[in-house]
């Protein structure tokens, strides 16, 4: 029965790290769980689901801007969007990004030359 204990919280304190970082999990903190609760800490870690990898993140963002009619994200290369179907100007790579639109303030002379 000892034994089994022994194995059961080894396996906790080895298993929940390894697994939580398969996973893109704090290992660290999954450590201090694994000597805390051994093997159901290994278990609730097998249990989760992997968390997204940042740098994955980052790339597909990377290849993604605003759609100018509805703000959604569609690919820098689509020539129309998938989401309100309106014809977007493709943008290539390494080209310069759309901006998103933002409204710009304007000064008072312009206000005034613009509404009177
Ligand atoms: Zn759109």
């Amino acid at each position: 029965m000892t034994l089994f204990i022994a194995i059961a919280w080894f396996l906790g304190i080895v298993g929940a790290p390894i697994v939580a970082s398969n996973k893109h999990r704090d290992v660290g903190g999954w450590l201090v769980l694994g000597i805390l609760f051994g093997i159901f800490a290994f278990i609730v870690v097998a249990l989760l689901r992997p968390l997204d990898d940042v740098e994955t993140i980052r790339q597909a963002d990377a290849w993604t801007r605003s759609c100018p009619h509805c703000l959604s994200r569609i690919p820098e290369a689509a020539s129309v969007c998938r989401y309100c179907q309106r014809d977007v100007q493709p943008i290539n790579a390494g080209s310069q990004r759309v901006r998103p639109m933002v409204p710009t303030p304007i000064s008072d002379e312009e206000r005034r030359r613009l509404f009177h």
